[in-house]
């Protein structure tokens, strides 16, 4: 058996602590978790602020360096005088010393410069291959600039610019413009290199009159490398960008290339970080942004934290500072360290879990086991061992205490079995036990033949000897034929007086006969019973083939049927099955049933035959004789039904219908005039009938009903049902006299009934039986036994009635021997009511022949 939606022990043991430890990784890892986002949150902040502020400082630094050039020079210039007209010959050498003591200093420095308002310029460049390059525009140079390899004036420079203009120029502008040192725009260089630069510019005075414009240059490249080398050293980006969100330089893109004349926005960046950073600003932009900003993004599935700080300086500077780092650069390795810590968490649990269900699976074994051992002696099987390994009190003392109770449910099966098996008198097997040895497989290949032994009159002797000796015969039976049987054969004691004996190998039908016959033999012999010697005879209902499987409950039905044909045989008290009988008893069950189905449809019906006066030959009385008009069978004679009728009870609801019918039809008969007011209707009543606690009551009934005067009515009862001491039948009877209803005594002769017993009976009317009056001829014999029951009945005072009278000779006689009331053909067959001889009769007219019933 299954049980599908019951939970296994194990499982219910098991899984409180699955969701324990579930429960508690869970909250381990989320606690984790939100404590590194705390901390993730306050390390960010800090460590992104402390970068900033070191870059501010430090860029500070970085950015002052031109303003500090600037201003030694412009203090040169201005006091030396060395801005002469038309020539810049005397600030050369100066410029270029101050230019070597600034470049050692400030290596950020790629151009120091000067413009007049003459349009005169002066610069000092340094070349990637850290060479110095002169730049001049002069009265030497015929007011072209020339761009020369070295610092010498030679006469092939390097590069030629025709009317440069330095006051124009971007470096120029500001400072021109608001008269004090500004910061320049971005912008690209004139000369051939084309760099992106930015210059810090500071205006030089000659006699309180603006001059020119002293220009120390930032090559954005240097920016770039300054953000790099103080870039946060672990995967850090720092970027700066203008205002307008277009990117000045960064740590890890460069700066914003100028692309047709405008300048890269943050956004528009190669890397990633700093396009999502940078569109993420431009956002806010719109809004005054005077402080700093901290945000997180979320990039390519990294998460960056990001500061943004403003950047402004005295010289005009309006800049920007993004400062930007990775989850993973701030965190490192804690949260590989933190999983793997996890997991190996959860690897213990799991093995933990795993030998707690070892642990668990062992111990609920031997319940497991306990529970297929009692399905086992469910099923029949006493041998399942329990197997258990484990040794726990609380299993051994389960183990045990199941062994112990399989014992005693063995023990008492066994008995039981036992006392279904055999018969507990003789030792014999019983019934249950026969069918068990005849189911035995060895057994079912042989002809074999089981033969049913009934004791004849073993009741008699019960009641004559009493049950003690009854029992000892029966034991004494048991004992000869066990000791006479060959061993191979099955002996048992199917019911009270019933033996069987099964022979499992006989060759041929002719030795089952004489099986039988020995087994007669052996009864002659009488049996002792302490003083007395009883002699008995058997009955032997017997079948022979071969016994096929599960047919053997069948073979003690035929040889059961066979039995019955012995007893009621007269010739031989041998009888074999043949399948005819159980064709009788088929023909038995359907005649049942159809008459069960004809009381309900009251097929039954009352033919009546004339009860006539001797003495004149009138009609004065009928008997009620009941027929079946079957549908099927045509008119059925009550001697095919009625003894079945009385074997299976429904002869009482098929005499209560006839009884009623035929009151009914007296009743009618004398209220229309057609029969005299003294008729007397008889009515056969089965034994059966008396026997019903109310059938007193349904008499009555019947009466009221009816409205037939009790007088009129005499109920018919078979001598031989009679003959048993009743005392309750005789109380019914009396009963049944006290209403004024008349008795007969039916097939009087046949019964053999007592004086002392008929003393008893209060009968009103005698009816001789047929067979005493077919032979009633001239036998003198018969003539005087007719005649003394003649005189008896007269003695007991009734009335006497001669049934079966045939010949006139018959009436004659009888008339002659004092008996004055007569049935019989020479009058008339049982008739239907309709055909009822409607006038007065003599022995003469009333017709011998009819063809009816
Ligand atoms: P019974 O009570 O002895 O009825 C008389 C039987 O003798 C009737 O047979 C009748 O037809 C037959 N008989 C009458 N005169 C003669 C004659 O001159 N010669 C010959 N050979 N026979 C004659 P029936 O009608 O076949 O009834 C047979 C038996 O069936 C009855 O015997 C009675 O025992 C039983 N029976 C009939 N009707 C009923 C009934 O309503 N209730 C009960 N319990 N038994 C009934
Ligand atoms: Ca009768
Ligand atoms: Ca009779």
């Amino acid at each position: 058996m299954k049980y599908p939606r019951l939970l296994p022990l194990r499982t219910a043991v098991m899984l409180p602590f699955v969701v324990l430890l579930v429960v508690t990784l869970g909250i381990i890892a989320a606690a984790q978790h939100s404590s590194n986002q705390r901390m993730l949150d306050e390390m960010s902040t800090r460590l992104l602020h402390s970068y900033a502020d070191n870059i501010t400082t430090e860029l500070n630094a970085f950015l002052f360096a031109p303003f500090a050039a600037n201003n030694a020079m412009r203090d040169s210039i201005e006091r030396f005088g060395l801005h002469t007209q038309d020539s810049l010959e005397k600030l050369d050498g100066y410029l270029l010393n101050m230019y070597k003591d600034y470049r050692e200093e400030f290596p950020q420095i790629s151009v120091i410069s000067y413009g007049t308002e003459d349009g005169l310029y002066l610069g000092y460049r340094i070349n990637d291959d850290d060479s110095i390059s002169l730049m001049l525009k002069d009265k030497r140079t015929d007011m072209s600039l020339n761009i020369y390899k070295g610092l010498e004036l030679t006469p092939t420079p390097s590069f030629q610019y025709e009317g440069y203009d330095p006051t124009i120029r971007p470096w120029y502008v500001p400072a021109a413009t608001y008269l004090s040192s500004k910061w320049s725009s971005i912008y690209t260089n004139a000369d051939e290199k084309q760099e992106i630069t930015i210059t810090g510019s500071s205006p030089v005075f000659k006699d309180d009159k603006f001059a020119g414009v002293l220009a120390t240059d930032i090559k954005l490249n240097h920016i770039n490398r300054f953000l790099a080398d103080h870039s946060i050293s672990y995967s850090g980006l720092t970027y700066i960008m203008d205002h307008q969100g277009r990117l000045i330089a960064s740590s890890k893109d460069g700066y914003g290339m100028i692309n047709d004349g405008q300048r890269r926005h943050a956004k528009e960046s190669n890397n990633a970080v700093i396009a999502a950073t940078g569109a993420h600003i431009e956002s806010l932009l719109g809004a005054p942004l005077y402080d700093v900003q901290e945000f997180d993004l979320i990039i390519d599935e990294k998460r960056f934290f990001n500061l943004l700080v403003p950047y402004k300086d005295s010289h005009g500077l309006n800049w920007y500072i993004l400062v930007s780092i990775s989850e993973k650069a701030l965190l490192g390795e804690v949260p590989a360290i933190q999983r793997a810590g996890l997991a190996s968490v959860a690897v213990f649990a799991v093995i933990g879990l795993l030998t707690a269900l070892m642990l668990i699976s062992r111990l609920t074994q031997p319940v497991i086991e306990i529970a297929n051992a009692a399905r086992r002696l469910a099923d029949g099987s006493w041998e399942y061992q329990i197997k258990s390994n484990v040794r726990l009190k609380e299993t051994a003392m389960l183990t045990s205490a199941f062994r112990d109770m399989s014992a005693r449910l063995q023990h008492s099966f066994f008995t039981l079995r036992k006392q279904v098996l055999y018969d507990s008198l003789t030792e014999l097997f019983s019934r249950e036990g026969l069918l068990d040895e005849m189911r035995k497989p060895s057994l079912k290949k042989q002809y074999s033949a089981l033969y049913l032994l009934d004791l004849n009159a073993f009741r008699s002797i019960n009641d004559s000897l009493g049950h003690l000796t009854g029992d000892r015969l029966l034991v004494a039976i048991a004992r000869r034929l066990k000791a006479r049987l060959p061993t191979d054969v099955t002996l048992a004691r199917i019911g009270g007086d019933e033996f069987a004996v099964f022979h499992p190998d006989l060759a041929t039908p002719a030795a089952t006969e004489e099986f039988a016959r020995a087994l007669v033999d052996m009864f002659i012999q009488p049996f002792r019973i302490y003083d007395d010697e009883v002699v008995i005879q058997i009955s032997i209902g017997l079948v022979s083939g071969t016994l096929k499987p599960n047919t053997e409950v069948e073979w003690l039905r035929n040889a059961s049927l066979a039995l019955s044909k012995a007893k009621f045989q007269e010739s031989s008290r041998i009888s074999s099955f043949e399948p005819f009988m159980a064709d009788e008893t088929m023909a038995k069950t359907r005649l049942t049933t159809e008459m069960s189905r004809a009381i309900e449809n009251h097929e039954f019906c009352n033919f009546y035959q004339p009860v006539v006066s001797l003495k004149d030959g009138c009609i004065h009385g009928a008997e009620a004789l009941v027929r079946w008009q079957s549908p099927s069978r045509g008119l059925v004679p009550p001697g095919s039904f009625i003894p079945l009728a009385e074997e299976n009870g429904m002869i009482v609801d098929i005499g209560r219908q006839v009884l009623l019918k035929a009151c009914q039809d007296t009743q009618q008969n004398i209220d229309s005039g057609e029969w005299p007011q003294d008729f007397s209707m008889h009515v056969n009543l089965s034994v059966r009938q008396l026997m019903q606690s109310d059938f007193v009551e349904q008499l009555k009934d019947v009466i009221r009903q009816t409205e037939i005067s009790p007088q009129s009515l005499t109920l018919e009862i078979t001598e031989s049902r009679l003959a048993s001491n009743n005392s309750q039948m005789i109380t019914v009877l009396h009963q049944i006299r006290r209403l004024g209803v008349k008795i007969a005594i039916d097939d009087f002769g046949t019964g053999y009934s007592s004086l002392a017993y008929l003393n008893q009976l209060p009968f009103n009317k005698v009816k001789i039986d047929r067979s005493f009056i077919s032979d009633l001829n001239d036998d003198a014999q018969r003539r005087n036994i007719v005649s003394a029951i003649i005189n008896m009945t007269k003695g007991f005072g009734a009335e006497i009635v001669a049934e079966g009278v045939e010949t006139p000779a018959q009436a004659a006689l009888l008339n002659k021997l004092g008996c004055h009331n007569a049935q019989g053909f020479l009058y008339s067959k049982p008739l239907p009511l309709s055909q009822w001889p409607t006038l007065k009769v003599n022995i003469g007219r009333i017709s011998p022949y009819n063809d009816q019933m």
